[in-house]
């Protein structure tokens, strides 16, 4: 789950992490020109106007504005609320009192899928797009992997020092942004985050760091330990895609993926070589959906009646290697499935094998479904499904 940049503020400053005076989260014009007002008010030489999407170059976008005058804020707020920034429409928007700014730098602790490790990047150079300063000056990004014993205990406080002494930073920020870096790596721990990203960590006239940027990303996965993420949760900001969210919520093993292919299979590995097989058809697959061992019909029907609701989907692939699951279940999903949805405009190909699928396929033969297909192999079940996607 990507959390917006108030919450990771939010989850940074709970944590230790050093963040701006707390700012206000807005939805209207009104409500901007009133926390500019205060803000202003309370002695801020100017507020920062920040479109909270998730997504990254807000700034370029037009979606972060300073303004020193409470009439500026209102024009800000105009010009951001609706804001369309990569197809992410602003809708909510927080106001800040604004930092001075001395230098921005780049900080980050990210899940690195390849090492299965923790990795730190940290840079000099930051503020802006930090994977172009790695093709351009891959010299000024230090990327340091953590070892299991760093990770053990916290990142110890000569870890972090040597990451930022590396990456170059001034010696008048060493021991602040050290500090920061443990803290970070901390709540990044603590939060069960995949990625606790600063860009730009700035340093203050008086040399002090805080996090002006924050983009945080929670494992999903680790969800159950914190009461599901329930606190991140709010209006006006992207929702998981609604079909997933049904999916999790029914206990659905479903991924969308952009494709038109939708697939459906029993265990993971099978699922992910259907996948390959229909790519190698020179289709794609809308979703991964696996049903599980031992699926029953009534578990066989959501998951279909999950799939088709996609109106990316144009044909969909059942591939069962019946083992604990039987056919004959499988088979009678399907029907109950197509019974429970009435009219739909997709095909369906099956393909049945393993235990009882002489059953399951008697069982399809005789229900007569005009928009299911029966395929003897998994490369013709593929082969059938991509030609009926088009
Ligand atoms: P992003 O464009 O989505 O990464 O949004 P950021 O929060 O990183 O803001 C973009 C840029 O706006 C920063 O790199 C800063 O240069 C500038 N900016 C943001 N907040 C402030 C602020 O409080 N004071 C000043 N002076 N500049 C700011
Ligand atoms: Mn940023």
């Amino acid at each position: 789950m990507d959390l917006v940049e108030f919450q990771g503020k939010q989850l940074f400053g709970r944590n230790g992490v050093p963040v701006p005076p707390a700012g206000s989260v807005c939805r209207t014009v009104d409500e901007i020109v009133a926390a500019a007002t205060s803000q202003l008010a309370g002695g801020a030489s100017a507020v920062v106007v920040k479109a909270q999407v998730k997504t990254g170059g807000r700034g370029k976008a037009g979606g972060v504005k300073l303004a020193t005058s409470v009439e500026q804020a209102r024009e800000h707020a105009e010009s951001i609320l609706g804001l369309d920034i990569k197809g992410h429409v602003v809708q909510v928007v927080y106001v800040e009192p604004a930092s001075d700014i001395v230098e921005e730098y780049y900080l980050s602790v990210m899940h690195d899928r390849v090492s299965k490790g923790h990795l730190v990047i940290c840079s000099r150079e930051g503020g802006v797009d930090i994977e172009e300063v790695n093709r351009t000056n891959p010299d000024a990004v230090v990327k340091r992997l953590l070892t299991s014993a760093e990770v053990a205990d916290g990142l110890p406080l000569d870890t972090a020092t040597a990451i930022v002494t590396d990456a170059n930073l001034p010696d008048e920020v060493l021991a602040s942004a050290a500090q920061l870096l443990v803290a970070l790596f901390g709540a990044y721990r603590a939060e069960d985050a995949t990625l606790a990203e600063i860009n730009p960590l700035i340093r203050r006239p008086d040399d002090s760091v805080i996090a002006l940027d924050a983009k945080v990303s929670l494992d999903g996965n680790a969800a159950f330990r914190h009461d599901g993420y329930a606190e991140w949760k709010i209006d006006g900001l992207d929702a998981d895609d609604p079909l997933e969210a049904e999916a999790k919520a029914k206990g659905i093993q479903y991924v969308k993926l952009d494709g038109s292919v939708g697939v459906l299979g029993n265990g993971a590995g099978l699922v992910m070589a259907t996948l390959d097989v229909v790519a190698q058809n020179g289709g794609r697959a809308a979703n991964f959906l696996d049903v599980g061992g031992g699926a029953s019909a009534d578990a066989m029907a959501e998951s279909l009646g999950l799939v088709l609701r996609d109106p990316a989907v144009r044909s969909v692939l059942v591939n069962i290697f019946g083992g604990i699951t039987r056919g004959e279940e499988v088979a009678n999903g399907v029907v109950e499935a197509t019974n429970r949805l009435g009219d739909f405009p997709q095909k369906l190909v099956v393909r049945l094998d393993g235990t009882n699928a002489e059953e399951g396929r008697r069982i399809l033969e005789a229900a007569n479904l005009p928009n299911v297909v029966a395929a003897a192999t998994m490369q013709e079940a593929a082969a059938t499904a991509v030609q009926f996607a088009g």
